[in-house]
């Protein structure tokens, strides 16, 4: 490599160095059966407890027995790759019976599966842009960057409405010519804000414009609807969405992603995403371990109302502190700092000095001045954990001068 070529490498991390927000990744084991506890790796080699509070696997089925023993049974049945792409040998009857449960969950025809939600979406939306080549995509401004990367990609007519502004996206619904294909692409839980979108209101305003729809249920299936099917299916919405997207690694613990919708588009996205055709399908042993949390997840709503409470009170146990707390209609708890040099500052003192495990958010994730503490309570974060983190974010506060609400 030319010395100017490791320059611009260098002065790449020193300017990301420069504003505090270089990512330190923390080493950590978790533990099987001990979820949220973990281990954290020192310099020294030396391991030391923590406990985990910013975990996506939201409702610990990581560790759920029956999910790591259907991973186990499988691996020892059918081997531990699958031993290659989709089209060629490395579909099995895991990964046709999981597609057949999410298509399920979600009360659609037909999923697919990826092997994550970032290559779902990005895989996904992409291949509408091939699929029709005068699409228009109306995006909410805060979709993650899966979607905004496909979208990208898909080479349509881009336009951008606020989050969550209705009157906004109608407005740039109203410049598209009436008989263009159109599709509205948007999240129901935005994990970083905590807030949820209107999803009955949009549908409304797509079938009026005779728009597709396209919902990220990442962070919202598993978590919410009588049957886990996520917001959508709380709302009584889930049927009006044309297409919804979900993760295995979130709610389900597990890996890999999928989309569902009708058998027609699904069969088109299979036959034309290059993110799909061309990669390795998911091991067995994760499909496997999916679809048995899946179907756990699917029959157990007391997960669903435990989570729910869990968030509750943290969040009013944050508010009743005077820790502050961002708005919340999720089981997802923001504490805002606003500075990403604070930001880590407090997220290093909490792992170092209390053994919690909070990760800084920073830019590009949120906007910069807006950097903050994103707390993911789970079922099994009971009330004596409660009580220490809120300890240990108040000691925290006083030692860096911090101010707390009267
Ligand atoms: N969509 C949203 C809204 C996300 O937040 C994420 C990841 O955090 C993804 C998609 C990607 O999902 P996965 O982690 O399965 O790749």
């Amino acid at each position: 490599m030319r010395a100017e070529d490791a320059e611009v490498f260098s002065r790449a991390i020193a300017a990301v160095k420069g504003e505090g927000r270089y990512r330190v990744f923390a080493d950590i084991q978790r533990e099987q059966g001990r979820f949220p506890h973990a281990k954290l790796r020192m310099a020294d080699g030396s391991r030391r407890d923590i406990v985990v509070w910013c975990s996506n696997d939201y409702l610990g089925q990581g560790q759920s027995p029956e999910v790591i023993s259907a991973m186990h049974a499988a691996a020892c049945k059918v081997g531990a790759g699958s031993g290659g792409t989709r089209n060629i040998s490395g579909t099995t009857s895991y990964h046709v019976d999981l597609e057949a449960e999410l298509a399920q969950l979600h009360g659609k025809e037909s999923a697919l599966l990826f092997t994550s939600g970032y290559v779902s979406n990005d895989a996904t939306l992409s291949t509408f842009g091939k699929l029709f080549p005068d699409l228009w995509i109306f995006s909410d401004e805060l979709n993650h960057a899966s979607m905004i990367e496909g979208i990208r990609r898909a080479k349509a007519t881009v336009r951008v409405f606020r989050h969550n502004d209705l009157q906004h996206l109608e407005s740039l619904l109203n410049e598209a010519p009436p008989g263009a294909p159109k599709l509205i692409a948007f999240e129901s839980v935005y994990s970083m804000d905590a807030d949820v979108a209107p999803i009955g209101a949009i549908c409304d305003i797509a079938e009026a414009y005779g728009a597709m729809t396209y919902l990220d249920e990442v962070h919202g299936v598993g978590l919410y609807g009588e049957g886990g099917g996520g917001i959508a299916e709380r709302d009584g919405q889930m049927h009006r969405v044309d297409f919804i997207e979900g993760t295995l690694a979130k709610a389900f613990g597990v890996m890999g992603g999928y989309v569902t919708g009708p058998s027609a588009a699904i069969d088109a996205i299979r036959s034309f995403a290059p993110g799909f055709i061309f990669t390795t399908s998911l091991a067995p042993s994760l499909a496997a371990a999916a679809l048995e949390s899946v179907r756990l997840v699917r029959a157990c709503p007391h997960m669903r109302t435990r989570l729910a409470e869990r968030a509750e009170r943290l969040k009013q146990m944050f508010a009743d502190a005077g820790l502050p707390v961002m708005p919340s209609t999720t089981h997802i708890v923001p504490l805002l700092v606003g500075d990403a040099a604070l930001c880590k500052q407090i997220s290093d003192t909490l792992l170092f000095d209390h053994g919690i495990y909070v990760q800084p958010i920073n830019y590009p994730t949120v906007p910069r001045g807006t950097e903050r503490l994103r707390f993911t309570p789970s079922p099994f974060h009971d009330d004596a954990l409660m009580e220490k983190l809120l300890d240990a974010l108040v000691a925290v506060w006083a030692q860096l001068n911090l101010e707390r609400a009267a």
